[in-house]
């Protein structure tokens, strides 16, 4: 079950200086770090690395419309629409703004179960929600109704591959095969 995963050191972590914090993190439970590289992507490169297809889209409109009903908020009044495809394509474009803010770090995590380890340690996509002892638990209490008011994406600090198909593409998006090692 030695899977690969891709993690990104986002903006924010950048900024704060969590970056050493973040890979101890992995290290620390036993994961290997087996390719890492510092860019600043452009936004059409970031573009890119998210998917755009309908389906994507409306997936992530359909989170943030949850969030309001939760709420109990008005996505129309608030967003002037509340089109899943277009509320996932206005987060997108937030979610480029962010992801081009400073360089990032790109990592290449290897381990048993590594995808799933990995969503684990990084916790809940929503820092409010996320459990204490994961990164976003205890190093942010972001949320969709402060980030959205304020026309932003969620600061999460890191982005993790949700799905082993999910992770061959991304890291194939970034890195070529003999930028990755294997090592003992
Ligand atoms: P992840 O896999 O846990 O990072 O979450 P997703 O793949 O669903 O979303 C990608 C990124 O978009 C998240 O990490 C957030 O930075 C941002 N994001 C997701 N949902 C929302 C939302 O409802 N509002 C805003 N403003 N940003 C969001
Ligand atoms: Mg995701």
């Amino acid at each position: 079950m030695i899977e690969r995963t891709l993690v990104i050191i986002k903006p924010d972590a950048v900024k704060r200086g969590l970056m050493g914090e973040i890979i101890s993190r992995l290290e620390r439970a036993g994961l290997k770090i087996v390719a890492a590289k510092m860019v600043w992507a452009r936004r059409e490169q970031m573009e890119g690395f998210y998917p755009s297809d309908e389906g994507w889209l409306r997936s992530v409109g359909n989170k943030t419309l949850n969030s309001y009903k939760e709420m109990g908020l008005d996505p129309k009044a608030e967003l002037g629409t509340d089109d899943p495809v277009e509320i996932g394509r206005m987060v997108k474009r937030w979610l480029v703004d962010y992801m081009t803010e400073t360089p990032i770090l790109l990592l290449v995590v290897e381990g048993n179960h590594a995808v799933s380890v990995v969503r684990k340690l990084v916790g809940n996509t929503l820092p409010y929600k996320a459990e204490p002892g994961t990164i976003r638990g205890d190093f942010s209490v972001d949320s969709p109704d402060l980030a959205n008011r304020e026309k932003r994406s969620i600061r999460n600090l890191v982005h993790a591959s949700d799905s082993p198909e999910e992770a061959r593409r991304e890291i194939a998006y970034w890195f070529r095969e003999d930028e990755i090692y294997s090592y003992k």
